[in-house]
């Protein structure tokens, strides 16, 4: 059995409740304010974590109280954290978030997240059977160096290009599972994308990006499933029917589930699949990382 090897951003996800979210320029009272754990890198860890996987992640964090929080929460879930360092130079990373309609808004400022580097991600001990996963909330450069050390091990790498942003067939290149919305296909293809487009018209924009038929491309659809791209398979899953409270951070449970399943060694179907039960778990409570599923609790929402 393999490890989850997550390169990532950690923040402190400062959280504000409202009955409706402001419009531009306007002022409205909100209900409370909530402060969670989260940062990409952070929530997937924890997904991986908790569905069993040994996880690692490789992250950096300020000198400051956000920090020691973070660290001591991470610790908590069973991460190995050896390879989060802390830096006097930033802030560690936050996020502000507004919750209303059972929708988000999010601006992340990265702070010390924006210092992972190459030699960071060089000194992680790889080997074949792990699972190297990477996000947008990292220098694109320490992405590239942590994938090209992994493929060197015979790692699987598994990128999520969130949040959305170009980048280069180089790294592309790189990535054996890419796990993306419809917004961050969109910009990939170069395609007006929407969740609720055909499966036929996902599926192609998917096929365009695609490097070879070797790259697994999965693209999630939030409350419709997923549908990926396997071999020479289009391969559909439904969304389970659930009351959804809070979306934040179920795409990293996805994609942490995904990672967990596959350094347990299970195909990918049954990874994405699984992924998909455990992610629409999440929808159904507040926060980030705090919402992300144990064993236990996906075996009851399988029942
Ligand atoms: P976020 O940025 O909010 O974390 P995302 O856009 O990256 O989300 P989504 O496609 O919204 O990711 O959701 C990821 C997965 O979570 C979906 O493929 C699905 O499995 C599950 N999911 C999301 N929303 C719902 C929902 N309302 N009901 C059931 N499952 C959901």
């Amino acid at each position: 059995m393999g490890g989850v090897f997550v390169a990532g951003s950690i923040n402190m996800d400062v959280v504000a409740t409202a009955d409706r979210h402001p419009r531009v320029g306007e002022t409205v009272a909100g209900r409370e304010v909530l402060y969670f754990p989260g940062g990409k890198g952070a929530n997937q860890a924890v997904a991986a974590s908790r569905l069993g996987a040994k996880t690692t992640l490789i992250g950096r964090l300020g000198k400051d109280s956000f920090g020691a929080e973070l660290r001591a929460f991470l610790g908590a879930q069973g991460i190995d954290l050896g390879h989060v360092t802390e830096t006097a130079e930033a802030h560690s990373g936050t996020a502000i978030i507004t919750v209303a309609e059972a929708d988000n808004t999010i601006i992340v400022i990265p702070g010390s997240n924006a210092l992972v580097s190459a030699e960071d991600v060089a000194a992680v001990p790889l080997a074949k059977g792990d699972v190297a996963v990477s996000q947008f909330e990292i220098p694109l450069a320490t992405i590239a160096a942590f994938f090209r050390h992994a493929r060197a091990a015979a790692a699987t790498t598994l990128l999520n290009p969130a949040p959305a942003q170009k980048f280069g067939h180089d790294l592309l290149a790189l990535v054996d599972i890419l796990v993306l919305n419809e917004t961050e296909l969109s910009l990939l293809a170069v395609t007006e994308l929407a969740d609720s487009d055909p499966h036929d018209r996902i599926a192609d924009a998917a096929r365009r990006i695609r490097v070879n038929r070797d790259q697994i491309i999965c693209v999630t659809l939030g409350k419709r499933g997923v549908i990926a791209l396997v071999d020479d398979r289009t391969v559909l899953i439904q969304g389970r029917n659930v009351a959804a409270v809070d979306t934040t951070g179920a795409g990293d449970c996805f994609v942490g589930a995904v990672a967990a399943l596959l350094a347990d060694g299970q195909p990918i179907e049954s990874a994405l699949g699984y992924a998909n039960v455990a992610a629409s778990v999440s929808v159904q409570r507040m926060g980030a990382a705090p919402s992300m599923p144990t064993i236990a609790e996906v075996s009851a929402a399988l029942r």
